[in-house]
């Protein structure tokens, strides 16, 4: 019997088989868990729907998570369906093309808005929801990224944004620990998904990680797939108002070896 028999959850952000919360999901679905699946417009909702019945999904639904009354349709009918949630994931980010690209200082007022919104504000609206509906307890889990703690170059608007999404999971995770649900977030290396196309320059970004890593490699999917699976399970019942770094060691690393042999060699060209 898998460690999430019995177990039921909401998963936001499933695009297509390449992207995390798919990793997640399906990490979830092999260890027994019923997942609810939603979707943000007409496009997705035609990828995600055969994903979801793959997984006998018994409810896939819309969400813009801007929209407050559809975060809350959401959980209105997870409560219907389940009667209760284990577990929720949120792997939903978004900003503007131009603010993921030169320098930081151009970010609109409006592109601050949308990102901080959508890739922010948003795992609070799910949280204050999801709260009543957890009533066994539980765990809620949100992607993050390096960026919100040192400057990479590109990531910009999203690097403030998932220092918002950070510091939001740690105050949550006080609010919610008094009904016995944890909240973490996941900060996965780079992974060449949907969303992640959108940043500029992101193949060099891939490269770097790579060179930087102890582990000599790019994180992957399946990677990130089984931390998320740990943390939004029973078997990080200790574990809240934390990160876990899956990011092959990168962030242990200032300078590797192989760094300084790329920069050697391109001062004796
Ligand atoms: P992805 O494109 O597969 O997922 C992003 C999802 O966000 C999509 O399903 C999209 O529909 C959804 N979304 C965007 N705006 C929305 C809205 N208004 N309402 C509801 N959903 C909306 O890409 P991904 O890289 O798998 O991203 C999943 C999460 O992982 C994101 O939070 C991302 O920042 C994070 N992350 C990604 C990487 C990476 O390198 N790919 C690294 C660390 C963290």
């Amino acid at each position: 019997m898998g460690i999430m028999q019995g177990k039921k959850g909401v998963i936001f952000g499933v695009s297509n088989n390449h992207g995390i919360a798919y990793a997640i999901a399906k990490q979830l679905f092999d260890e027994g868990a019923d997942i609810a699946f939603t979707y943000a417009g007409e496009v997705m909702e035609k990828r995600v729907t055969p994903l979801a019945q793959e997984m006998n999904s018994k409810l896939i639904i819309s969400c813009d998570v801007t929209k407050e009354d559809e975060v809350k349709h959401v959980f209105e009918e997870c409560e219907k369906i389940y009667g209760k949630l284990d577990f929720v994931v949120h792997a939903v980010a978004f900003a503007n093309k131009e603010d993921l690209q030169g320098e930081f200082i151009n970010t609109s007022k409006a592109g601050w808005d949308l990102a901080l919104g959508v890739s922010s504000y948003s795992l609070i609206s799910i949280c204050r929801e999801a709260r009543p509906v957890m009533n066994e307890g539980g765990s809620v889990l949100a992607l993050t990224y390096l960026g919100s703690e040192f400057c990479v170059a590109n990531y910009n608007i999203m690097g403030v944004a998932k220092a918002a999404l950070e510091a939001s999971m740690r105050y949550l995770a006080m609010d919610m620990g008094k009904n016995g649900i944890r909240v973490n977030c996941l900060s996965a290396g780079p992974i060449k998904t949907l969303a992640a196309r959108g940043i500029s320059g992101f193949d060099h970004m891939l490269k770097a990680a790579a060179l930087k890593s102890p582990l000599k490699r790019n994180t992957s999917l399946e990677d990130v797939g089984k931390a998320g699976m740990y943390l939004a399970s029973p078997l990080s019942s200790g574990t809240t108002g934390e990160i876990l770094y899956v990011d092959c060691g990168c962030r242990t690393v200032y300078a590797s070896i192989d760094e300084i042999e790329v920069i050697k060699s391109s001062l004796q060209q």
